[in-house]
């Protein structure tokens, strides 16, 4: 194979990392995003615990005073009765002495039916406000987490970006021009293994006679799938890259996704 051919392969392994970082350090805005709703959520709860609060407790209000004002009216009538001269009159004050005093039994019926109501809305508030407080300490430490990943991703990128400095460097103007084409319109790949002469990218057979130029050590040919139209490469010897120092480095088997 081209004896950039083991360059190209790790330059594929460190794109396909740099684009996996990229798309993890992309993802944490939304999962910021996320965690801010379900604070969103914990304070509408709360609101509408207050507000069901305040309610009942006008509703309290407007049944203590109603029970208040039966209440005078049956004292009021009671003192009247006192100064009736006829017994028409006095029956009359007693029948509305009773109406009043149902009445004020009612309301004070209604008023313990939504003091027992306010009880329960006061408890709802509490709770709400703990799970609101939960939430708040819960977010925090998602929002601490998230941007401690957030610096570890950006760290990994650099060093992944610097490296692939490195491994670029070597790699002829034109096949690098030639990969970045590739790379482009295939989402990010341009490099297949050829395994069991067949194209790791799409499946399709690779002739013998190329998989026999791919192993040699001498073939300064780069060859594409006819079909997907990727770079093609073997791992059968494994390729190694000729540093600048003259050593050679095993590399690393590329990804074939
Ligand atoms: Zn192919």
């Amino acid at each position: 194979m081209h004896p950039a051919i083991p360059h190209l392969i790790e330059l594929q392994r460190v794109d396909h990392q740099i684009a996996l970082l990229r798309s993890e350090l992309e993802s944490l805005p939304k999962r910021l995003r996320e965690a801010d709703t379900k604070l969103t959520g914990a304070r509408a709860e709360v609101a509408t615990a207050k507000e069901a609060l305040t309610k009942i407790n006008s509703e309290r209000k407007k049944f203590e005073f109603e029970g208040q004002e039966w209440k005078d009216r049956a004292g009021k009538y009671r003192d009247q009765s006192g100064a009736v001269k006829t017994n028409e009159a006095y029956r009359a004050l007693q029948h509305e002495i009773a109406n009043a005093e149902a009445e004020l039994g009612k309301a004070e019926d209604r008023q313990l039916e939504v003091m027992i109501k306010a009880e329960e809305a006061e408890r709802r508030v509490k709770l709400a406000e703990e799970r609101l407080k939960e939430a708040e300490q819960s977010l925090a430490a998602e929002k601490k987490e998230i941007e401690a990943q957030a610096s570890d991703l950006k760290k990994k990128l650099e060093a992944a970006t610097a490296e692939r400095e490195k491994i670029v460097a070597p790699v002829p103007e034109d096949l690098r021009d030639l990969y970045a084409r590739i790379a482009k319109r295939r989402g990010g790949t341009a490099m297949a293994l050829v395994r069991d002469e067949q194209c790791r990218g799409c499946g399709l057979r690779v002739l013998p006679h190329i998989v026999q130029e791919l192993r040699s050590e001498t073939s300064e040919e780069v060859y594409r799938c006819e079909s997907c139209g990727l770079i093609l490469y073997t791992l059968e010897p494994i390729p190694y890259a000729k540093s600048t120092d003259g050593s050679a480095n095993a590399a690393t088997p590329a990804s074939t996704a």
